[in-house]
Formats: structure tokens, C-alpha cells, sequence
């Protein structure tokens, strides 16, 4: 309601721009400069996933959502998607389906453009053309995730030999470790152009293909998937490239893999999403720290208000309880995770007859959990080939009293009602130390790195806690996750300490 109440009083886009996004000269990459390029109008409310902006679209019916381009079938021929439409290869293929008004995308597009109430997911905002991202607000939905959001889209990773099965070219010699920056670069847009070589080749080959054709050919399937692969990487190096002497990208060079993670994202942030907006709305739960959050972001103190709106849920409804006095390290894991998951047992059995959620934190204690619990059926497993989807479908299906155990659905997850009436932390959700930039960002600020264990606890937290009316009971039975909350609390938000029992 709050990102629709701004979407409403951000102003409508003018005539003009309208009529440039309907025609389609908006987005044509050969008009170099509009009247109305760069217009800024309407509110553009950023989601996580695709579903959430379904779920905007669904509870706003005159706003439009935008999805990336793979999302919708070329209406020529299904087997393509309008990233690699049959228009990209027959010419004026694309004027005639303007014309019939037959694109999903082109019309999906424009109508959204056009429109004031926006719903983009992240991904697809950030990649889109600044021509057409000046908005009066900008609303970041899910704002706690935004760090996480921003290094996942723009980290690069490249293992040698697949990469050069798919290019299919001798690739240039990849840089020794200890290489300067600049070497990295020249390599970056050597492989950069290599992929957008080799997207135009097949792009010729096919129209070559079609000429004197009046029946299309069927373009096999491997082509396609190389042709959308060759398209990602273009984009994500050409995004690399222009960005590497800006942000700092950690350099991981092992084993024939290489993989470039930036280090802050500050000046990422700045670039393809604050820059946007002439107001920003961060919108989250969790929130912890809301200095070192915007600080992390690059966000100025005096740039920024920070607003905390109680909450309409009464705690008493879902309070959070520690049990046990176990904390649980990688030094007393084989000790401590038997007795933890008997523990966790004994629980679900006094829950018996109800629906609930086990967050396992790693694969590792999901393990310790299911010898715990025999081979009862009631327990539904993440597994290699079980993804979190199917145990939620299963999950809500079921008329029984399914538990569901997973180290990923600390996020996103929404098991109202019947479907999650407690729900047990099994371990403080600390980020793996593994990872190299975790590692380094730790060591520079200790603080940062419980605020992000801190804020995947309290999501964790959330899962059964969606609607006023829900009822649910949380327990804590790592220590170290309790005691950090009790160190903190004044970092936390106000809805979630009152929920905290003893
Ligand atoms: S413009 Fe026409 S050919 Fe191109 S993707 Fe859309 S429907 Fe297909």
C-alpha cells in the first residue's frame, strides 16, 4: 500500500513520451537522442522475484509489470522468446508485428512505460536503458536484500573450458593470478567481444537461413540456448567492463575459473538504480542498523530519513523462544548438532498434529536433523533434486501435519495460517566465511557481518508470521544466534524485540 500510495501521486508520463513508447522510437537504439529520452515520470517499484511482482500486479490491477525478455514467446514462433525472436534474424519482421501489435514484449513494454504504477524485478531494472529509467520515486521492496541483490548480479564467473566450448573460438591466454588490473580488463573486453562476434555470426547464419524461404526454418534448440548464453555473457562482461575501474572487483582466479565479485556496491547502487530516482523509498522488515545499511549502500547521513512504522501483529501471537543452552561452533558441531536435532525432535512431537518449518541453515545440519527424526514421512527433505518449490507445493497440499527442512527458505517463503504454526532456527545463519569478499568485509567490520546474520534471522523468523491473525511460535536453539540478539537489540527492529520471550 505504501509503494501503490506513491505510485499514485507520482505525476503521468507525458503525451509525448507515450507516443515515443508506443511507436516503439523510444526504445530503437538507432535514434540517438529524443525530446522525450530521459522524461522522468511514474513510480518504478523494484521486487525480488518474478512472483512478488505477479503478487503487485494481482493486488493493483491497473498497474503493469515488466519481466526480462526470455519471459515472453515470440508470438511468430513459440519456440523463440523475444530475446532471441525470429525479428532478430528476418528483416522487418519487427515492423510488421508492431504493426499487428502481436509482440508480447513490445506491447508489454510500451504499456508499462506508459503507465505510472510500475512493478520491475531488480534484475530488469538495472539492465534497462537509462532512456527510460527517470522515475519521480523508486521504491526498493525487500530494501534489506539489496547488498545481496546487487553482488549477485554483478558478479562474473567464467570456468575456461565450458566458456570455450561455447564460444567456440580460441579464447585469449586468461591473465596469471598476480596480473595487474589492467590486464584483467583487456582480457574482460577481448572475451566481451568475442561473445558479441559470435551472437552476430549465428544471428547472419540464421537470416541467411531464412532468405527465399517462405516456410521458416526450425532452428534447433542448442542454437538458441548458445545464442541466449553468448547474449549473457556479452551483457555481463560490457557491464564489467565499464564499471572496473569504479568498483572494486575482487579477483578469484583458480583452478581454470574465474570469478569477478565487486567488493562494496555503493557506487553500483548509485549507477543503475539511486541515480533514477528523484526519491528513493528503501522499504523493509529488517532493517538492522540503519546506518551501516545506508553506509553500505553509500548513502550520505544527511541524504537520507529513516522511518520505523510499528507494527500492526501482536507479538504475544508469535513469540520467539530460546531452548537450550547449546551454541553451536565449527569446533563442537559433532558434539552439540546430535543433541540439538534430538532437541528439535522432541519439539516437532509436542507440535505433532500441526504445520511447521525447520530452518536447517546448511545442507550439513539438515543431515543431523534427519537422523534425528528416523525415517518419519512427515519431515519433507530439500534435496538435491527436490527444490524448495516442490516441498512448499507438497507442503501445502498435504492434509497432514508436514514439517518442511531446509537451509533456504529463510527468505520469501510465506506459510500463513495452518500451513507454519512454529518453526525452529537451528543454527545462527552466519554467512559462509568460504567466501572471500564475507571473509575480507568481516575482518574490515565485524559489526557488518553480524547485521547480515542478524537480518536473515529475523526473515527466518517471519515465515510464520504473515497475517494479523496468524498464530505461530519460534525457537531459538543455537545460543550463540540468541545471545547475538540479546548483544544487539537495540540494532533490531521494535515489532521483532517485543516478540522475544524471556
Ligand atoms: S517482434 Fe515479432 S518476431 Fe520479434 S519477438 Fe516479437 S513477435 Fe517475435
Amino acid at each position: 500500500m505504501i509503494a501503490k500510495t506513491l505510485c499514485n501521486s507520482s505525476s503521468y508520463p507525458t503525451k509525448e513520451f507515450q507516443r515515443d513508447c508506443m511507436s516503439g522510437a523510444m526504445y530503437d537504439p538507432n535514434r540517438v537522442s529524443l525530446d522525450t529520452h530521459f522524461q522522468r515520470s511514474g513510480c518504478a517499484v523494484l521486487t525480488c522475484t518474478k512472483s512478488l511482482q505477479d503478487q503487485y500486479v494481482t493486488e493493483f490491477t491497473d498497474g503493469k509489470a515488466l519481466k526480462g525478455m526470455v519471459n515472453y514467446p515470440c508470438t511468430v514462433n513459440e519456440d523463440h522468446t523475444y530475446q532471441d525472436g525470429i525479428c532478430k534474424f528476418v528483416s522487418g519482421q519487427k515492423k510488421i508485428c508492431m504493426k499487428e501489435g502481436q509482440c508480447a514484449y513490445i506491447n508489454q513494454r510500451a504499456l508499462t512505460d506508459c503507465n505510472r504504477s510500475q512493478f520491475f524485478n531488480y534484475s530488469v531494472f538495472m539492465q534497462r536503458s537509462p532512456k527510460v529509467k527517470h522515475k519521480d520515486f523508486i521504491v526498493c521492496d525487500e530494501a534489506s536484500e539489496l547488498e545481496v541483490i546487487l553482488v549477485g548480479e554483478y558478479t562474473v564467473a567464467i570456468s575456461i573450458e565450458p566458456f570455450m566450448d561455447l564460444v567456440k573460438v580460441a579464447l585469449p591466454p586468461t591473465p596469471l593470478k598476480k596480473a595487474p588490473r589492467g590486464e584483467y580488463l583487456t582480457w574482460i573486453d577481448e572475451c566481451r567481444e568475442i561473445c558479441e562476434q559470435e551472437v552476430a555470426i549465428l544471428e547472419n547464419n540464421w537470416s541467411e537461413a531464412q532468405k527465399g524461404n517462405k516456410k521458416k526454418k526450425k532452428i534447433p534448440y542448442a542454437e538458441l540456448n548458445r545464442h541466449r548464453k553468448l547474449s549473457e555473457y556479452a551483457l555481463k562482461l560490457k557491464t564489467l567492463s565499464e564499471t572496473w575501474w569504479e568498483t572494486e572487483y575482487l579477483i578469484e582466479n583458480e583452478d581454470d575459473v574465474l570469478v569477478f565479485k565487486p567488493y562494496n556496491i555503493d557506487k553500483l547502487a548509485d549507477r543503475f538504480l539511486f541515480s533514477y530516482g528523484h526519491k528513493v523509498v528503501l522499504m523493509s522488515a529488517t532493517i538492522i542498523d540503519h546506518e551501516n545499511f545506508a553506509k553500505t549502500l553509500g548513502i550520505k547521513p544527511n541524504d537520507y530519513h529513516y522511518i520505523e512504522a510499528p507494527s500492526m501483529f501482536d507479538p504475544q501471537k508469535a513469540p520467539i523462544r530460546k531452548v537450550g543452552d547449546f551454541g553451536i561452533t565449527y569446533a563442537n558441531k559433532r558434539e552439540t548438532l546430535p543433541i540439538v536435532s534430538q532437541i528439535a525432535q522432541r519439539l516437532c512431537e509436542a507440535h505433532s498434529g500441526e504445520k511447521g518449518i525447520i530452518h536447517s541453515h546448511s545442507m550439513e545440519i539438515l543431515e543431523y536433523v534427519r537422523r534425528a527424526m528416523g525415517g518419519d514421512k512427515r519431515f519433507l527433505y530439500r534435496e538435491d533434486d527436490r527444490t524448495n518449490e516442490d516441498l512448499i507445493k507438497q507442503h501445502k497440499l498435504s492434509t497432514k501435519d508436514t514439517v518442511l527442512v531446509s537451509p533456504s527458505m529463510t527468505h520469501g517463503v510465506d506459510l500463513k495460517g495452518d500451513l507454519g504454526k512454529f518453526q525452529l532456527i537451528m543454527k545462527a545463519p552466519f554467512s559462509p566465511m568460504g567466501d572471500n569478499r564475507i571473509k575480507r568485509k568481516m575482518k574490515e567490520d565485524p559489526q557488518w557481518y553480524t547485521n547480515m546474520m542478524l537480518s536473515t534471522l529475523v526473515q527466518a523468523c517471519g515465515r510464520c508470521n504473515r497475517t494479523a491473525a496468524d498464530e505461530s511460535v519460534t525457537y531459538i536453539l543455537d545460543a550463540t544466534a540468541w545471545n547475538t540478539i540479546m548483544r544487539n537489540l537495540k540494532r533490531l527492529p521494535e515489532y521483532f524485540r517485543q516478540r522475544l520471550e524471556g
